[in-house]
């Protein structure tokens, strides 16, 4: 009962992520969550195959991030950063540092991935402005990105994904090369770049850096591409003197079965955006790296500040529990569980493959992707449910089934996403 009323105010008042409070969707009321379980308000348990948006890779209600954000609490939950400073940024400064390649020295610490791209965006654009290249202010990227919802950031995600279209004509115009195409190193053809090449060198007075998800194209598509293209897109910016930013706010930490993604091209970029796992999930938290280039640029005109400083900024409690959570993921075997992770996925999937109404399956790292022929979003609601009653989470979009789940996760319970994702594939095609 108590539950009803819950879900019809919901349902009446608050939006949720690209949803309609004319049409409001089916919508679940989450109690409590722990390890990989959330537990429903109306006392169902689900296994969590999301990692809530790439985040939870601990679990939830972890013991140790509990008891980092309880300390935090009682000693200073907020305090600006202008001026001020603490230990729990320091800390998480000093744990990047030596996290990401040697030459990313200096972090921005934003409120969340879409401000840490927000933030790439003007270093780029500060650092040729400084040295007088005031007409290198746009910024080169490929089809199928997605580097979140805020102007700056819809800007260079992929025009044409539906999410944004709407708002293109008070977007600033960027410049978008095909998708990689590439699967393999060994399959690797100078035509999958060709066109990225002349669209650089065509507007090498104006652009500034190019924006790219290293590996993993995530809500964009969820399409995964080879290191080499990650290379040469490297050598062309060095080639033609322009920026690489690189928004690794999906595949940072462990995800794709190296630390981050670049490193499986042996690539650095000049600037970094982590985002997402960097606090466990706990709370909103991100980052934007950048190498001393970057800061002297910056610099060449003078105080080379930087024009950005939210209210937020460093926020003590998520900064001390990103320090923990990311105290954990050192400590523990990540490269093994993504592994295990990754050749289960590959065990249980592929067999999909073969059934109706299947475009394809890939398996990345801890990323499990079933693509299908039909979008499913008008399926959503009922999808939904019979989801939920597969004992899973799981949240499809457009023809995309896929999962990402907490490291942690046992194999059992893995195999139950993966035999759910199977159930929902059958069901469709009914
Ligand atoms: C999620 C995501 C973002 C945006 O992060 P928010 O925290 O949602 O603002 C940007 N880039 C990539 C690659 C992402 O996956």
């Amino acid at each position: 009962m108590k539950n009803n009323k819950n879900l019809n105010f919901d349902s009446q008042h608050i939006w949720h992520p690209y949803s309609s409070l004319v049409q409001p969707s089916v919508i679940q009321e989450v109690l409590s969550a722990k390890g990989v379980r959330l537990t429903l308000a109306d006392g169902r348990e689900i296994i969590d195959g999301m990692s809530s948006w790439w985040s939870t890779i601990h679990g939830y209600n972890h013991p140790r991030l509990n008891q980092a954000a309880k300390s935090q609490i009682d000693q200073m939950s907020h305090v600006m950063f202008g001026g001020l400073t603490h230990q729990p940024a320091i800390d998480l400064v000093r744990k990047l540092v030596n996290m990401t390649a040697a030459p990313l020295q200096y972090a921005f610490l934003a409120d969340s991935g879409s401000i840490s791209v927000e933030v790439a965006i003007k270093m780029a654009i500060q650092y040729w402005f400084a040295q007088g290249f005031t007409h290198k202010q746009k910024l080169l990227t490929v089809r199928n990105g997605y580097h979140g919802d805020s102007f700056g950031a819809m800007a260079v995600s992929d025009p044409e994904n539906g999410m944004h279209s709407m708002f293109a004509q008070v977007l600033p115009k960027h410049l978008f090369a095909p998708a990689p195409t590439c699967r393999r190193d060994e399959d690797w053809q100078d035509s999958d770049i060709s066109e990225f090449r002349q669209l650089l060198i065509d507007n090498q007075r104006e652009v500034a850096a190019v924006i790219i998800e290293p590996l993993v194209q995530g809500a964009g598509g969820m399409r995964f591409y080879c290191p080499e293209y990650l290379r040469q897109v490297r050598a062309l910016c060095d080639q033609y003197d322009v920026l690489l930013i690189l928004d690794e706010i999906a595949t940072g930490f462990g995800r794709t079965g190296s630390l981050f993604a670049y490193e499986q091209a042996d690539i650095c970029p000049d600037i970094l955006c982590v985002g997402k796992a960097l606090t466990g999930g706990y709370m909103t938290l991100a980052a934007t790296m950048c190498t001393d280039k970057v800061v002297k640029g910056i610099a060449s005109d003078g105080s080379g500040a930087l024009m950005h400083g939210p209210t937020f900024m460093g926020n003590p409690l998520a900064c001390r529990v990103a320090c923990e959570s990311l105290d954990l993921l050192m400590e523990s075997d990540w490269q093994g569980q993504v592994k295990a992770i990754e050749q289960q996925l590959l065990d249980e999937l592929s067999p999909y493959q073969s059934k109706e109404g299947v475009k394809e399956v890939r398996v990345k790292g801890a990323i499990g992707v079933v693509e299908l022929h039909q979008p499913v979003d008008q399926y959503m609601d009922w999808l939904s449910d019979f989801i939920v009653d597969q004992g899973v989470w799981i949240r499809p979009f457009r023809n995309l089934i896929y999962i990402m789940p907490p490291y942690i996760i046992n194999k059992a319970d893995l195999a139950k996403l993966t035999k759910a994702i199977g159930a929902v594939i059958d069901r469709l095609s009914l």
